[in-house]
């Protein structure tokens, strides 16, 4: 037996409880692994509170990701004792996730940890650090350098954007931090951020083409504010869409992509294949202080149920890990 975090559908609502639940349901893959530690991203917290249609079996143990140790293993590549770390790939929406104290999974989904990576700094980065990671990768990929002028992060204080704070940093970028958090603001300093720009200013219907401003971004939020960003990017910049904190609608004009050659590089992190994702791992190991996980805070399972509504209220900042 194990607990897990159990999520089941009441009518239109979603009940989340601890429950205690048997191996043999953990039917998903060919690896058992001993969850060390999980995390709380944005989807998981629209998938325990019923607040985001991320559910696709009912009933789900949520988390998109987790790190831990090989229990049992099918699979040609883990043995019992290794130490492995999984994100995406449907796991905590169509496959039972990390929230538990155990879990199963398809060896093809695994990873091993990088080298020197330990359980804990691997959940203090989770789904969120990575896809950081992947915007750096697509920003550098589209030929965008420090030399060419600040970059923007837009959601600074959330889990995505203050690890995209501290990537852009130490990669040598002038940073703006856009937040509705200006209280917040000595922090993402200390991340690494030149600059603080208040979240209402990008938040505002844009004119097809504004001042230049950005040579780069990452943008967390979408909507409106995605707009004004693509419009506000400088000649031959580009733009790394992450997310849709602020809204899920694009209305804008061809002006930035015709007149200014601007790029918008879609960032998906769910399906990224494995090479890539042992690259931009070892990369986070490499490139995020040594003292990084500490600065995670580290809740319960059964505190992860509030902990998501307060994710969802704008109430936590950085990173949340779990520790089942
Ligand atoms: P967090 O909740 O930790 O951070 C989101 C941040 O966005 C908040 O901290 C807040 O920052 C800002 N924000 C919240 N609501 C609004 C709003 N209504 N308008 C504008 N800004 C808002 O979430 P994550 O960092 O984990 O995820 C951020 C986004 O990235 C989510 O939409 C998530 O779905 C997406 N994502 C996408 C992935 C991919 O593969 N493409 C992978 C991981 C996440 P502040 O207070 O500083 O303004």
């Amino acid at each position: 037996m194990f607990t897990a975090l159990l999520l089941e559908e009441s009518g239109k609502h979603t009940q989340a409880s601890l429950q205690r639940l048997n191996e043999h349901q953990l039917t998903t893959g060919d690896v058992l692994v001993k969850v060390d530690y999980s995390t709380l991203n944005y989807k998981d917290a629209l998938a325990i509170t019923g607040k985001g249609r991320i559910v696709r079996q009912w009933p789900m143990v949520p988390g998109i990701d987790y790190a831990g140790t090989v229990l049992a293993s099918d699979h040609p590549d883990y043995r019992i004792g290794d130490e492995v770390l999984l994100t995406g790939w449907g796991v905590g929406e169509q496959y039972w996730g990390g929230l538990a104290e155990k879990a199963s999974a398809k060896g093809d989904w695994l990873i091993p940890l990088p080298p020197g990576m330990n359980a804990k700094r691997a959940m203090a980065i989770g789904t969120a650090g990575f896809t950081a990671m992947l915007s750096l990768m697509a920003l550098e990929h589209a030929g965008i350098t420090p030399s060419q002028g600040p970059v923007l992060v837009t959601g600074a204080t959330g889990g995505v954007g203050s690890v995209a704070v501290r990537l852009l940093a130490g990669a040598g970028f002038e940073v703006h931090a856009a937040t509705g958090r200006p209280e917040h603001g000595d922090w993402l300093t200390s991340l690494g951020a030149a600059a603080i720009i208040p979240r209402a200013e990008l938040d505002a219907e844009p004119a097809p083409l504004e001042s230049q401003r950005w040579a780069g971004a990452v943008d967390t939020v979408g909507g409106r504010t995605l707009a004004k960003i693509l419009s506000q990017t400088r000649m031959d910049g580009a733009v790394a869409a992450c997310g849709l904190a602020g809204g899920v609608a694009l209305n804008t004009t061809v002006m930035p992509f015709i007149l200014r050659g601007v790029q918008l590089l879609g960032i998906n992190s769910v399906y990224m294949p494995k090479e890539k994702r042992i690259g931009a791992w070892q990369r986070l190991q490499e490139s995020l202080p040594v003292d990084f996980e500490d600065q995670a805070q580290v809740l319960t399972l059964e505190q992860s149920i509030e902990a998501a509504r307060d994710l969802l209220a704008g109430k936590l900042r950085g990173r949340v890990v779990i520790q089942p």
